[in-house]
């Protein structure tokens, strides 16, 4: 299996690129060179499989001969192992032909752990097998921090330093970061923001030689292994409600286009789906796209379903691409107008293949709050802010003569977000035993100002430590 860059369709790269660097030389997004294709009877071949062996069956087809198939399926193991609930993204009723699919019974609770554990497995894996090591820098304002760093803590050959903004997370998400005792785990806070913090991080590893001589990497949302780790549940979710004969529609609360993306990928493989919904909060960069085919970056506006808040959408790259006939130096020329102005369109052609592909709805921040409460009041179910803003787009755009069934996607558990739903509720969602830990035990982060030589500093001392 190759992969092509979104910008330079003719290049090929190799799996253990796309692992480790993320992001393609050119700039691009990693992309396979072809689909890999999943038939009606390989997908009743998946019938009552564990979802370490559903996984194991999709990735397989992406990695090729990288990793083989038993170390695949170890790997899947452990890293679904650490899941809470054996089903791992267990599907609930709340409707008559309603369903949601609770994705935060990981170790962090939010949907980023279905890929961040595996992509841990992955880069011990391949990081042994080429006998070397690699320190993970990164950036976070929300969920992929504390993801990232519960996905690396503790193992061989891997460091991770994490940005944050001072004062500017939850104190959830902060201590989610901040009490993982391991030596392998550095936690910074940046007293500037949270774009503050991604500069940084931008500019490190820009540096190519101190990058290159002190071994760092990404963890970014753009890692194709996200994408393709999170195409499983759209697998293992339509199975239980009778793929390959049932055409489910799915709808995604969506900030990065990641999430939504992965059920994409997993429609082109071949899963019967029947409608795609892209689901925002009042940043709706995606829903004006799919409104008008303009692309246009504005402000940041602040919401209660945070992980969502976002101007640019790194992922919607690669639906360009589709968008573009695969040809790469298209996507480049549009990236290259969007840089330039914040602003790009497509033709007439381009968004109506892109309306077919997706539907779309944004929530304001009242129908988010209502959607908690009303979704309590008819079903019990409480609900994140994040997956409020799902359930609200279904409700809207689910028509009243349709058979098939409709899956929202449950980003996070409730209990991440306890302001919100306790203004929607009128009191605080349950909070499990591992959350409440988190808010009891010892932090420890460093601060640091606003600087890239001191931390640059910093990072050299670390590499330099022994974990
Ligand atoms: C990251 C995140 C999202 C958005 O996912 P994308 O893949 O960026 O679209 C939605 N909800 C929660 C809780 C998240 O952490």
């Amino acid at each position: 299996m190759y992969y092509a860059s979104t910008r330079n369709h003719l290049l090929r790269h190799e799996f253990t690129d796309v692992l480790l660097n993320g992001l393609a030389p050119d700039g691009g997004l990693y992309i396979p060179v072809e689909w890999p294709s999943l038939s009606g009877a390989d997908i009743e071949a998946l019938r009552g499989k564990s979802y370490a062996e559903i996984v194991t069956d999709i990735v397989h087809r992406f990695v090729g001969d990288t990793i083989t198939r038993p170390d695949l399926l170890a790997m899947a193991e452990r890293a679904y192992g650490r899941f809470s609930h054996d089903a791992c993204a267990p599907l609930v009723q709340i409707g008559t032909r309603h369903f949601v699919l609770e994705l935060f019974h990981g170790p962090t609770f939010a949907f980023k752990d279905f890929a961040l554990q595996l992509l841990g497995e992955m880069f011990e894996h391949v990081l042994r097998q080429q006998n070397r090591s690699l320190t993970i820098i990164g950036a976070t304002s929300g969920d992929t921090g504390s993801a990232a760093i519960r996905a690396v803590a503790g193992r061989r050959g891997i460091r991770i330093v994490m940005l944050h903004p001072e004062g500017r997370t939850s104190d959830v998400q902060r201590r989610q970061m901040t009490t993982v005792d391991s030596s392998n785990v550095l936690n910074i806070a940046i007293k500037g923001t949270f774009d503050d913090c991604q500069a940084l991080v931008k500019q490190t590893l820009g540096d190519l030689d101190f990058a290159s001589a002190h071994q760092l990497g990404a963890v970014n949302s753009i890692n194709w292994v996200r994408v393709m780790a999170q195409s499983a549940y759209y697998v293992s979710s339509a199975l239980s409600l009778g793929a390959p004969h049932t055409a489910p529609a799915y709808c995604v609360p969506t900030g990065n286009f990641g999430d939504v993306y992965a059920g994409y990928v997993a429609r082109r493989m071949g899963l019967p789906i029947s409608q795609l919904i892209v689901a925002t909060n009042r940043n709706d960069i995606l829903h004006r796209f799919f409104q008008s085919g303009v692309y246009a970056s504005g402000k940041v506006l602040p919401t209660i379903s945070p992980s969502m808040d976002i101007q640019v959408s790194s992922n919607f790259e690669r639906l360009l691409f589709e968008l573009c006939g695969r040809d790469g130096h298209k996507v480049a020329d549009l990236m290259q107008q969007f840089t330039s102005n914040k602003t790009m369109q497509v033709d007439p052609d381009q968004l109506a293949k892109a309306q077919e592909l997706f539907a779309s709805a944004s929530a304001s921040e009242d129908a988010t709050q209502s959607t908690i409460r009303s979704l309590k009041e008819r079903t019990g179910m409480v609900v994140c802010p994040h997956t409020a803003v799902g359930i609200h787009a279904a409700d809207t755009l689910m028509a009243a003569d349709q058979t098939h069934p409709v899956v929202t996607l449950a980003t996070a558990h409730p209990a991440k977000f306890p302001a919100a739903v306790e203004d929607a509720l009128g009191y605080s969602p349950v909070t499990p035993q591992p959350l409440q830990d988190v808010m009891t035990k010892p932090e420890k982060y460093e601060t640091m100002a606003f600087d890239g030589e001191t931390l640059k500093q910093r990072l050299h001392a670390f590499s330099g430590e022994s974990v």
